[in-house]
């Protein structure tokens, strides 16, 4: 169990919300708590269909690596309640730390990265 565990929980917490808060400006949240990548209307011209298009494609993208990153930050905070933080999900081992400073939702070792 790592001493400073506190420390990594409240970078989570706040790595959380701040990812929440990207998202919100480019989707929606359905029923479910999916995140649905929002469809902005410029305008009716083809230029704006154009942009509309494209932006709609890049919060599509964006949307989704956000949402892939917020499903191992809420794994990692599920860990820390349930003391298995820390540990390599494939051969168990500690996680060094330097790893879990740079990227506190690291779910492997770099062994097994
Ligand atoms: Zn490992």
């Amino acid at each position: 169990m790592l001493e400073n565990i506190i420390e990594f929980k409240q970078k989570l917490i706040e790595e959380k919300n701040r990812i929440e808060m990207e998202l919100r400006k480019i989707a929606s949240q359905d029923s479910d708590g999916d995140y649905k990548a929002e469809f902005e209307d410029y305008g009716r011209e083809r230029e704006d269909n154009a942009s509309e298009i494209e932006n709609y494609t890049v919060n599509l993208g964006v949307t989704e690596s956000l949402e892939t990153e917020l499903e191992k930050i809420k794994l990692a905070l599920k860990k820390i309640e349930n003391g298995t933080y820390g540990k390599c999900e494939k051969c168990n081992k500690d996680i060094p730390k330097k790893r879990l400073e740079a990227y506190p939702a690291a779910q492997n070792c770099v062994d097994c990265k």
